[in-house]
């Protein structure tokens, strides 16, 4: 069992950039496009319309990429998905780990509770499990 948990990159974080702009190998296909980016950077997206492309985004990740980021976990079976957001703020980081979760659960859980922006929309409330 992985345990998700999502941090802001930085010189010092180690973890797995998930980010549209330096993701690298296959975390690329957990990155959103720049067009979900600035439309949600922008307001042209609200968070509950951003989780839902995105969400569909991750329902066409292919399952070696998921076994690939299960394999990502440390020796403490811990992953940390990084974005340049700050902790607390809404973030497709927080996005993945609830996905993963709902789909794999008995590969990952969802290590780092999400902000209320995330929870609230219909997307996340959609999922049958919320993060532990
Ligand atoms: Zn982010």
């Amino acid at each position: 069992m992985v345990s998700l948990r999502r941090g802001q990159i930085s010189r010092t974080a180690v973890g797995i950039d998930v980010t549209v702009m330096s993701s690298q190998g296959p975390a690329r296909q957990l990155a959103p496009t720049w067009e979900l980016v600035r439309g949600h950077k922008t307001g042209a997206l609200s968070d509950n319309e951003y989780a839902h492309a995105y969400g569909a985004l991750l329902s066409m990740v292919s399952n070696e990429t998921w076994k690939w980021l299960f394999d990502q976990g440390n020796e403490e079976g811990a992953a940390s998905l990084l974005c340049y957001c700050r902790d607390g703020n809404f973030c497709h980081t927080h996005l993945v780990a609830l996905y993963a979760e709902h789909i794999q659960p008995d590969w990952f859980v969802c290590a780092t509770q999400p902000p209320a922006s995330v929870l609230d929309t219909e997307w996340a409330q959609g999922l049958v499990k919320t993060c532990n």
